[in-house]
């Protein structure tokens, strides 16, 4: 399954050998790590769907949503109290308040939650609150915050920068892993490159998913929002991230046919909770055909 040789990947055993399917002989060819987080398997037979808001905005806002993506088939909640933005003057999500609403949804749905982190001195206190800490794209390669998310010993979803190679998103990984947490699930979310801006926000680099399988077991899901931009492109993305083999999605959604304001970020990527189900539903039917192609295969 390696792809060994290919140029620019010969040096991967060296930059990452802890998650190095060619350096770890224990794990099988096929075999992906299975991260878990709660009750949720990443990395399972069933592909993960986490979705939610883009930020914590409110307590109403998140339980709204909260709620409709529970109801929609999600496995796990999403949602930034400290959010990474292009201007300093834009909206940088409720910090600490956001970290309280979101453990209040999961007090009430039960979603284990993902929430961003981007400043190392803040990885303990966002640690007492998420289920899993993800590192964002802008940040792949602060090395300190590896570092120290690695040393919390939770769950990391990390995030492929938005202009890195398949070396550096592993060689970050392997920052992770250096401090004994192998607990890491990569995620794909678009690059910046030609003609990204022009319909789309980025480019969903899907050949990466069977690259990343080949060079390491640890899963890899797709985030379909950020790589697309545009609401109307994320139900397309995310089945083809699913037919690609990822083994899992992270989806913003928002309530806002229900008479709730529009995000503060990122607005024209959300999907409604009924394009979620549409989703769930796919991947339904992708392990159904899966399976029975398994059987006949045998
Ligand atoms: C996010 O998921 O909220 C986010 C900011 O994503 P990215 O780091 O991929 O831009
Ligand atoms: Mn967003």
């Amino acid at each position: 399954m390696s792809i060994a040789g290919n140029v620019g990947l010969t040096d991967l055993p060296r930059i990452c050998p802890l998650i190095s399917r060619r350096v770890q002989p224990s794990v099988d060819a096929e075999e992906t790590r299975v991260v878990v987080v709660g009750e949720v398997q990443f990395g399972g037979v069933r592909p993960v769907v986490i979705a939610g808001p883009c930020a914590v905005e409110s307590l109403e806002q998140t339980l709204a949503v909260a709620r409709a993506v529970k109801a929609a088939g999600a496995e796990m909640l999403r949602g930034g109290a400290f959010k990474p933005r292009t201007s300093p003057h834009d909206f940088q999500g409720l910090g600490l308040q956001g970290l309280r609403i979101l453990a209040e949804a999961r007090r009430e749905t039960g979603l284990p939650i993902v929430t961003e982190v981007m400043d190392p001195r803040l990885v303990e206190t966002v640690s007492e609150y998420a289920d899993m800490l993800q590192i964002g794209s802008r940040n792949m390669q602060n090395y300190p915050l590896l570092i120290e998310a690695g040393k919390s010993g939770k769950p990391v979803l990390l995030k492929r920068g938005m202009a890195a190679s398949l070396c550096e998103w592993l060689g970050a990984a392997e920052y992770i892993a250096k401090e004994g947490n192998l607990d890491i699930v990569l995620c794909e979310r678009g690059l910046k490159a030609f003609p990204a801006g022009e319909y789309s926000r980025n480019v969903l680099d899907l050949s990466v998913i069977p690259a990343v399988k080949g060079e390491t077991f640890l899963p890899v899901i797709v985030d379909p929002s950020h790589a697309t931009g545009v609401a109307s492109m994320v139900e397309s993305a995310s089945c083809a991230a699913i037919a690609s083999g990822s083994h899992g999605l992270i989806i913003e959604v928002a309530c806002i046919d229900e008479g709730a304001a529009r995000p503060k970020c990122d607005a024209a990527q959300a999907i409604s909770p009924e394009t979620l189900s549409n989703i769930v539903r796919f991947i339904d039917t992708h392990i159904e055909r899966t399976a029975m192609r398994k059987a006949h295969a045998v």
